[in-house]
């Protein structure tokens, strides 16, 4: 009886054992087999990294910016255009994790749990996607970035719709034929497959007074009453904030446009470490976002630990403030539509029906992220920016509003060139946000950057309503 009762037991704990070990393998094959079924060394899919039998990449006006042709994946002939969307499109490999052919390599190569990568031709759809990016717009963009020989990114979108119409990011390399990066070329490849436009942070600089000018708005009743007189420098909390050089007499609007350091520092403490925190909390600066179901790097304003000279330069956009031109370009779309930003998204339209089915590509509203006053402000001061200070021809017959930035970073690099802002336009309805790496003053780097990519995109808008 004993024996018998053994017996049953160990049958018992057999069973288990085998029914768990088929829970586990089913469980791996539902959720890793796609991953599997599309890695580049899977034989019957070699030759082309994967994507032998994917489907077309479109542009948005219907520019293919890569198609499989006999089993080989060919890229756009231009070859600005295929450097310029690397980040965007991707190459063969998996090393550009947030490109299309990465993110949606399954979805582009038809593959399905039932059939694998093996469907049957009657029953196989079309697995081509259209981009909401304009191929010519990316390339002029990235021609502007490369003539620096600069790290980089440059993001246009349609705050309207929430199209990208450009997202650009450098280093990049040509896609047909990728670089063995080694030792001796690694700097030129440096950080070459980080999307900068959606999964870098940098110094904002003073495109942060966008944040403190919002929040003194909202907490400063007579800040439209006062007027203040930069002498060039100014001891705040023990240490000297600096201007370029002295502003003289200036109005709120005055310090904004011609980017008084000392204003904006002084304002910062004179708000505090809450207020400031709140309103940087509000805008989404310490937040990410999805952009087609990928997360964007989060920036940070953290003045938990800051003395008041550090307050002050935080609200410049120095200090440990970070930002994410993604980001950037999305509060300034936010600033231009009231207040409340739509998010942005990559994918026009796709045949693809799990595409389809994850709703990617409709408009949707993010949380409001200034009040539609503090919007209207903004816009205002925004756009003196540009018609009281740089001049109003800078972006051709597009009425901009804007704002630059020259982020210091230390360590012997030159500062983080900057330019944000968008177009009140009603037919050309775009965001911008650009940033040059290790450069100079942002009117001189960012600007020639987001000039071209402005009337480039504008240019494209308007083609197409015609
Ligand atoms: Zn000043």
């Amino acid at each position: 009886m004993k024996r018998v009762l053994r017996r049953s037991v160990l049958i018992f704990i057999i069973t288990i054992a085998f029914i768990g070990g088929m829970c586990f393998f089913a469980f791996e094959l539902l959720t890793n087999a796609e991953d599997w079924a599309n890695q580049p060394y899977n034989a019957h899919i070699v030759g082309s990294g994967g994507l032998a039998q994917a489907g077309i990449i479109y542009d948005r006006n219907g520019e293919i910016l890569a198609q499989t042709i006999d089993e080989k994946r060919v890229y756009n002939d231009n070859e600005s255009v295929r450097k310029g969307l690397l980040h965007v499109v991707g190459d063969n490999s998996l090393n550009i994790s947030t490109a299309i052919q990465s993110r949606y390599r399954s979805q582009l190569t038809g593959y399905s749990l039932m059939w694998g990568l093996n469907m049957p031709q009657s029953l196989r759809v079309s697995h081509d996607m259209k981009l909401t990016v304009d191929a010519k717009t990316c390339a002029v963009a990235y021609d502007m970035l490369t003539n620096y020989d600069k790290k980089g990114a440059c993001v246009v979108y349609n705050y309207k719709t929430g199209e990208v119409i450009c997202s650009v990011s450098t280093y990049a390399y040509d896609p047909g034929a990728p670089p063995e990066i080694t030792e001796e070329n690694e700097s030129e490849y440096d950080g070459v497959y980080v999307d900068n436009v959606l999964s870098s942070t940098y110094t904002p600089g003073s495109i942060f007074k966008i944040v403190t000018a919002a929040a003194a708005i909202e907490n400063i009743p007579d800040i439209y009453e006062r007027t203040w007189n930069c002498t060039g420098s100014e001891e705040i909390g023990g240490s000297a904030v600096t201007c370029v050089s002295a502003h003289g007499e200036l109005t709120f609007k005055e310090a904004l446009a011609h980017s008084c350091n000392i204003v904006f520092a002084e304002l910062a403490v004179e708000l505090g470490s809450d207020k400031m925190t709140a309103e940087a909390e509000k805008v989404g600066i310490n937040k990410s976002f999805s952009v087609d179901g990928l997360k964007t790097a989060s920036g940070s304003y953290d003045v938990s630990n800051a003395n008041t000279n550090q307050l002050a330069w935080s609200g410049i956009g120095q200090y440990t403030d970070t930002v994410n031109p993604m980001q950037m370009a999305v509060i300034c779309g936010a600033i231009a539509n009231g207040g409340t930003p739509v998010e942005p998204t990559l994918i026009k339209s796709s045949t693809n029906e799990l595409l389809k089915s994850l709703n990617l590509t409709s408009n949707k509203s993010g949380k409001e992220l200034f009040s539609p006053d503090t919007a209207s402000k903004l816009d205002e001061l925004m756009r003196y920016t540009i018609t009281g200070y740089y001049g109003d021809d800078l972006f051709g017959d597009l009425k901009v509003c804007a704002k630059t930035g020259t982020a210091e970073i230390g360590n012997g690099k030159d500062p983080n060139a900057w330019m944000v802002g968008y177009s009140q336009d009603e037919d050309c309805p775009l965001a911008f946000a650009c940033v040059v790496e290790d450069s100079g003053f942002g009117i001189e780097y960012a600007g020639p950057v987001a000039e071209a990519a402005m009337k480039q995109a504008a240019q494209c808008i308007r083609d197409q309503k015609n």
